[in-house]
């Protein structure tokens, strides 16, 4: 069977709410990634007043050049170096439609006959389907759940041959919550620069670290490999419908932007239509005005219900989370089908929790793990705890173990 996207199975899940809803409950969605949806994240007014301020300037109306308008190259270009041993050059920074595009732009830059790209398991769907449509090859390697989802670079060093181009990162990690040490992403770099190639950096949930890992960016190494570091302002101003991102040429010894693949990178964004000028052209106003309280509370709120989550998750039967979550705004849940009496799968638990409970949750099998379940946890606090509990009651409902008899580790 082709794997179900993540957009197919969420909308499959939410018909068959409507199909047939045998029960009152409201519906709570922790599927999909997108926290506007609950009013506890908004973004900070700085981010609208900006906006505001561009649009009814009439001075950005027309086309902005194909790579980017120059000031906001230069914002994007300061904001990430503040947290470099080295100054990136504006000429790095290319402006895309939120980090979606800045995938398919790094994918398709790198294609060429034969190439293949080594993609996290669990991982982000975009970087397969972006891969078919180019005719690159995906070689998957493994995070490992029980090392707070670090990459298995022994399995990275067995699948990369003299075909490979690039290893993805992402980190923070969406779907497991990661945040990787700085000593584990210097030994990404080191095996990138063993088999010679790109590390491509997908940090679009960059500075959302709410535990004991900091957030570094995949660019401090990029002395030591070449870089191509995705972002955008979706998750970390909660603005996903801006569709503002970047793609950045993290690269000082420039060892991928040669003449050549520069002209190339210009030619494509060509085509690639820039995002809307006068968001574009906001992007300064945002990064240099945004106070640090909206980052503050958004971690805190981050924070508390990845908490709320992990240990509610604890006292419900047939579920486990081998890590505690230290970032982004999702946690990969292990099923426990054995103990469940009539759960075939993980497509199985959501429909017919989706069906009894009205809780969306998504299917690990779309972002490569059967009898995983993801759970967005960026939710309003009370609709995640009452999500949680039907979830509860949902499996004790379903397992062989009775309330009260249960064993806890
Ligand atoms: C949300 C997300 C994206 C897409 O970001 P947009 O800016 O919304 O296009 C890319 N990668 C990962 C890992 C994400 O979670």
């Amino acid at each position: 069977m082709e794997t179900p996207t993540i957009k197919g199975v969420l909308g499959m899940l939410m018909a068959s709410l409507d199909d047939d809803n045998d029960n009152e409950k409201r519906v709570i969605s922790l599927g999909m990634g997108d926290p506007t949806a609950f009013s506890c994240f908004r973004t900070t007014s700085v981010a609208e007043d900006a906006v505001v301020d561009t649009l009814v300037s009439h001075k950005f109306n027309g086309y902005s050049p194909t790579v980017g308008h120059p000031q906001t190259r230069s914002a994007i270009c300061e904001y990430l170096s503040n947290n470099l041993p080295y100054k990136l050059s504006p000429d790095d920074v290319y402006i895309t439609a939120g980090c979606t595009q800045a995938i398919e732009v790094a994918v398709s830059i790198l294609a060429s006959p034969n190439a293949n790209i080594l993609i996290p398991r669990p991982g982000f769907p975009i970087y397969e389907l972006v891969a078919a449509f180019r005719n690159v090859e995906v070689r998957h390697f493994d995070l490992l759940p029980d090392n707070g989802w670090e990459v298995d670079l022994d399995a990275v060093d067995a699948l990369a041959d003299q075909n490979t181009v690039a290893i993805v990162v992402i980190n923070p990690g969406n779907p497991c919550g990661n945040v990787y040490s700085y000593h584990h992403l210097k030994k990404i770099a080191e095996t990138a620069k063993k088999h010679k190639i790109v590390v491509i950096a997908d940090e679009v949930y960059g500075h959302l670290a709410f535990g004991s890992n900091p957030f570094v960016p995949m660019g401090v190494f990029g002395s030591m490999v070449p870089v191509l570091t995705l972002g955008s302002l979706s998750k970390r101003w909660i603005v996903p419908g801006w569709r503002l991102g970047w793609f950045v040429t993290t690269d000082p010894n420039a060892i991928f932007k040669n003449a050549k693949t520069i002209e190339r990178l210009k030619k494509y964004f060509d085509i690639c239509g820039a995002p809307a000028t006068f968001i574009q052209a906001a992007v300064p106003q945002i990064i240099k005005e945004t106070s640090e309280v909206f980052f503050t509370r958004t971690l805190s709120i981050l924070k508390h219900a990845s908490d709320v989550c992990y240990k509610k998750i604890k006292d419900i039967p047939c579920l486990t989370c081998p890590t505690k979550p230290q970032g982004s705004m999702v946690v990969m849940v292990k099923l426990n089908v054995s103990l469940m009496k009539d759960i075939k799968d993980d497509i199985d638990f959501c429909f017919k929790l989706a069906k009894e409970e009205s809780i969306i949750l998504l299917p690990g099998v779309t972002v490569g793990l059967k009898n995983w379940v993801r759970i967005t946890f960026a939710a309003e606090p009370s609709f995640l705890d009452e999500a949680l509990e039907r979830v509860k009651s949902f499996c004790y409902r379903h397992s062989y173990q009775q309330k009260g008899l249960l064993v806890h580790d």
